[in-house]
C-alpha cells in the first residue's frame, strides 16, 4: 500500500526512485575500561587527521567553488592544534578515543556558541567533524550522504552546507527533508541544481531504507511504496517535461505579450545556465570568503569580467558585498554582535570600512569597461533614502551610471517612492524582506510558515514597491527565492514587478507559466493572493495560527 506524505515543494519537478536516509551520527557506547591510554591518544590524532584529509579531498573534488572553500575551512578546524591536543589529552586520562573526541568537541562547541556571531554559525561544522571522527574510531560507516550503487532520493532531517557540498546531482534524484524551509540551504541548493525537492515533510525519516518513492517538488507530495510501473511512468513524464522546458527560450512574456524580464541569480560565471535575458543578481561574496584581507581591485575586476564577458550585450546587475549575518566573512571581524542580522551588515559595512565598497565599485567599473555587458549595480540592505543617495553618489564617482537599491528592509519598502527619486531601479530581496517583516530568522526551519513568500503582508510590500516603480517609470524587480516559484511569479507579475530573477535552472518553468497566462489573469491571481489568509494555495491547514 502506498503511503502519502506531504511537505512544502521548494524546487519543481518530479522524480522517482529508492529513498535513502543520510547515515545518522554515531552514538557513543557505554564507557569501558581502556587498556592503553597512549594508543587511544594516537587513535584520536589518526581519526582527526583522516577526517581533515577526507574534507580536503572533497574540497579538491569540488573545484573552485563556495563548496570547496567551506570544506577547506572545515578541514582546518579538524586539524586545529588546540582541538587535537585537547582530545589527545583527554584520551590519556583513560577514556576511549571516541569518547575523548566527543568530549573535546563538546568543549569547543560550547566556546563557539558562547562567542556568538560567525563562530556560533560554525557549530554545525564542528558537529560534523565530531560525527565523522567518532564514527572512524568506532569503525562505523561515515555519517552523511549514503553511497548506493544507483541513483536515489536523498532523505534527511535537513542539509548542512557541508553536506550539500558533496551532493552529486548525477546520483541524487531528489531531496526530501523533515525540517528546513523555503529559504533553507536545502531549498537553495535544490533549485541551483535543478533537483525536485520537498522540505518540512513530516514522517520522511521513518521511510524504509530503499523504499520506492515518487517526489513532487511542485506540490510537496511524497508517495512511498509505489510500484515499478509508477516509477517508470514518473521518469518518462519528467524527462518529457524537461525536454519541453529545455526547448523553450526567448524573453519572458505573458500570453498576451506583457514583458517580464527573466534574469538569473548567480555567484560566479559557473552558475550561468540556459537562456537568460541577463543576470538580475550577481552575488559577489564568493570572492571574499575565507580570507583575512579583501581581494584587491584587479583580482575582483578579473572575476567580474569573466561574468560580464559571458553575458556580452546583456544586462548584469552586480550586487555589492553583502557580508554579515547569514553570510559571515572572516576579514570583517564582525563576531560579537548580539544580533548579527540586525547589525552592521550589507551596505552598512560602508560606514565602517568605506574603502571596501569604494574598491569594489572601482573594480566593477574596470570590468565593465572591458565588455559590452550592460552593467548595473545595487546595494544590499538599504534602509533609508539617505543611504541610497550616498550609494548612488559613490557609484557615479566610480564611473557606474546605473545604480539601484535592494528592498530587503521593510523601511525601504515603505519608502519605495522616495527611494525611486534617487535610484535608477529597485530589486526586492524577498528572502531578507520576509525575515525582517516577520521577525523570523531566515535560517530557522521551524518558522517556515512565517517565511513563506505567499504571506499577504510580504506581497503587500511588493505591491507598494511595484506601483511606486510604475508611477516613477523605473524598473522594480524581485530577486529573492520567491521569483522561482512559477505560480508566485504570476502573482508578482500581477502586482506589477517588471523583472524576476532566480536560480538559472528555474527560469524555463517560470517562462512557461507566464506564457500560459494573460496579464489580466496574473492581476486576478495577485488580488486573490493579497486577500488570502496565511496559507499558500497548496498548503491548506499547514500554516501555524
Ligand atoms: C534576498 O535577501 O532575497 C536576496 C536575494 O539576497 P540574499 O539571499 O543573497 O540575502
Ligand atoms: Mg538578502
Amino acid at each position: 500500500m502506498a503511503e502519502h506524505l506531504r511537505g512544502i515543494g521548494v524546487s519543481p519537478g518530479r522524480a522517482a526512485g529508492p529513498a535513502y536516509r543520510m547515515t545518522p551520527a554515531p552514538r557513543l557506547p557505554d564507557p569501558s575500561p581502556v587498556a592503553d591510554p597512549q594508543a587511544e591518544a594516537e587513535q584520536v590524532r589518526t581519526a582527526l587527521a583522516a577526517v581533515a584529509a577526507d574534507l580536503d579531498r572533497r574540497a579538491s573534488a569540488a573545484g573552485a567553488s563556495l563548496a570547496a572553500d567551506i570544506l577547506r575551512a572545515q578541514a582546518m578546524m579538524a586539524q586545529d592544534p588546540e582541538l587535537v591536543e585537547a582530545a589527545a589529552a583527554k584520551a590519556r586520562t583513560g577514556c576511549t578515543a571516541a569518547a575523548a573526541i566527543d568530549a573535546a568537541l563538546a568543549v569547543h562547541r560550547q566556546a563557539f556558541q558562547a562567542a556568538g556571531g560567525y563562530l556560533a554559525e560554525r557549530v554545525a561544522d564542528l558537529d560534523d567533524i565530531r560525527n565523522r571522527a567518532v564514527a572512524a574510531c568506532l569503525g562505523q560507516p561515515t555519517p552523511g550522504i549514503p553511497t548506493p550503487a544507483h541513483p536515489f532520493v536523498l532523505v534527511a532531517r535537513d542539509l548542512a552546507p557541508a553536506d550539500t557540498a558533496e551532493l552529486d546531482p548525477e546520483r541524487v534524484l531528489a531531496l526530501v527533508t523533515e525540517e528546513g524551509g523555503p529559504t533553507s540551504h536545502t531549498a537553495i541548493l535544490a533549485r541551483a541544481l535543478g533537483l525536485p525537492a520537498v522540505v518540512m515533510c513530516g514522517g520522511a525519516l521513518d521511510l524504509d531504507h530503499g523504499v520506492s518513492v515518487v517526489v513532487d517538488g511542485t506540490t510537496g507530495e511524497v508517495t512511498a511504496g509505489v510500484d515499478a510501473a509508477s516509477v517508470a511512468a514518473t521518469r518518462v513524464a519528467e524527462q518529457r517535461r524537461r525536454q519541453r522546458l529545455a526547448s523553450a527560450s526567448g524573453p519572458g512574456r505573458t500570453a498576451d505579450g506583457h514583458p517580464v524580464t527573466l534574469y538569473g541569480n548567480i555567484g560566479s560565471a559557473k552558475d550561468l545556465h540556459g537562456d537568460l535575458e541577463g543576470v538580475g543578481l550577481f552575488r559577489t561574496e564568493l570572492l571574499y570568503l575565507n580570507r583575512t584581507d579583501p581581494p584587491d581591485r584587479d583580482e575582483q575586476a578579473a572575476a567580474y569580467a569573466e561574468v560580464l564577458a559571458a553575458m556580452a550585450g546583456r544586462r548584469v546587475i552586480v550586487r555589492t558585498l553583502d557580508a554579515g549575518a547569514d553570510k559571515p566573512l572572516p576579514f570583517l571581524r564582525q563576531s560579537g554582535e548580539p544580533n548579527p542580522a540586525l547589525g552592521v551588515r550589507g551596505l552598512r559595512l560602508a560606514r565602517r570600512q568605506p574603502n571596501v565598497l569604494r574598491t569594489q565599485l572601482e573594480a566593477i567599473a574596470q570590468a565593465a569597461r572591458q565588455t559590452s555587458a550592460q552593467v548595473w549595480v545595487m546595494a544590499p540592505m538599504v534602509a533609508t533614502v539617505a543611504e541610497a543617495k550616498r550609494f548612488v553618489a559613490a557609484c557615479r564617482d566610480a564611473g557606474l551610471p546605473t545604480a539601484g537599491a535592494m528592498v530587503e528592509v521593510p523601511a525601504a519598502a515603505l519608502r519605495a517612492r522616495a527611494l525611486l527619486s534617487v535610484v535608477d531601479f529597485l530589486s526586492i530581496g524577498t528572502n531578507d524582506l520576509s525575515q525582517y517583516t516577520f521577525a523570523a530568522d531566515r535560517q530557522c526551519g521551524e518558522l517556515a510558515d512565517l517565511l513563506d513568500p505567499w504571506q499577504p503582508a510580504l506581497l503587500e510590500l511588493v505591491a507598494g514597491c511595484a506601483s511606486a516603480g510604475l508611477a516613477a517609470g523605473k524598473p522594480v524587480g524581485v530577486c529573492g527565492e520567491a521569483a522561482a516559484d512559477p505560480r508566485l511569479a504570476l502573482v508578482l507579475t500581477g502586482l506589477g514587478v517588471t523583472s524576476l530573477s532566480m536560480a538559472p535552472r528555474a527560469v524555463s518553468e517560470v517562462r512557461e507559466a507566464l506564457a500560459a497566462h494573460t496579464l489580466a489573469e496574473c492581476r486576478q491571481l495577485a488580488t486573490e493572493a493579497l486577500a488570502a489568509d496565511e496559507t499558500r494555495p497548496d498548503r491548506d491547514g499547514a500554516a501555524v495560527g
